[in-house]
């Protein structure tokens, strides 16, 4: 049977999700509950049966089509473009992501996987299904949002053990990463938290950048759309010298 990816949406021409130009494919489904996040219309998992009851704009589509949709870009890719499956939480789909980063590096493209991690663990049957996708994965963003547990769970409503534990299995492997930290004013911009994030970046072996992401209210007009309460709507952006900052202590 050929499995089926839900997908919330693409993009053409990716600049910043990876290297050179790349498709960028946004799947649909997140157990996280970032206060910041601007994506809150890919929460909602789609399972098999009820892709059109949700009243979002989900599609469907197998492996084969959403290759050769990226495909009619490939001219642009350059040398080290390809595609970046993101979310929502891309793993949530882990079964389809084998699928298709398999028959990607198949037809010779580059595969990054854009992930907050949450679903990692070392326990089967998920352990297995990552350590195999990771054999077609050229490249992982992985997003840490706080270096602190109970701030995480704060943040996200999630903790980040597991995900700190899937850094360093990505080290084990010496799989190459781009760490990815969103800076949002008073929240994730301690400089002790950050120091402290630093130091832990410094136990792994792989990581080949560090970016600092700054906080933006790009999607809070979602929120209102799905009438969740956006929490923090009194934060304000971070400045330059507040980027410029966390940049010196974290990249
Ligand atoms: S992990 Fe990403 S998609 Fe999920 S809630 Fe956080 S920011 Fe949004």
């Amino acid at each position: 049977m050929t499995r089926i990816g839900y997908i919330h949406s693409t993009e053409s021409f990716g600049s910043v999700d990876g290297p050179g130009i790349r498709f960028l494919i946004f799947m649909q489904g997140c157990h996280m509950r970032c206060r910041y996040c601007h994506n809150p219309d890919t929460w909602k998992t789609i399972k098999s049966g009820n892709s059109g009851e949700s009243g979002l704009s989900v599609t469907t589509a197998t492996v084969d089509e959403l290759l050769d949709k990226a495909e009619r870009y490939r001219s642009y890719w350059g040398p080290d473009g390809g595609i970046t499956v993101s979310g929502g939480e891309a793993l949530l789909q882990i079964d389809f992501l084998i699928d298709l980063f398999e028959e990607a590096h198949r037809r010779g493209i580059n595969t990054c996987l854009d992930t907050a991690a949450q679903p990692f663990t070392r326990e089967e049957p998920f352990f297995s299904k990552f350590e195999r996708l990771m054999k077609s994965t050229d490249l992982v963003l992985l997003d840490i949002k706080h270096i602190d547990s109970e701030k995480h769970r704060w943040l996200t409503g999630h903790s980040n053990e597991n995900i700190l534990d899937c850094a360093r299995y990505l080290s084990e492997i010496e799989k190459p990463v781009w760490i990815r930290h969103v800076l949002v004013p008073g929240i994730t911009d301690d400089e002790e938290q950050l120091k402290q994030l630093r130091l832990t970046l410094d136990t792994l072996h792989n990581i080949q950048k560090v970016e600092v992401l700054p906080y933006h209210t790009l999607g809070t007009f979602k929120w209102e759309q799905l009438g969740i309460d956006y929490t923090l709507k009194d934060v304000p952006t971070p400045t330059a010298e507040q980027i410029s900052r966390a940049r010196k202590i974290i990249s």
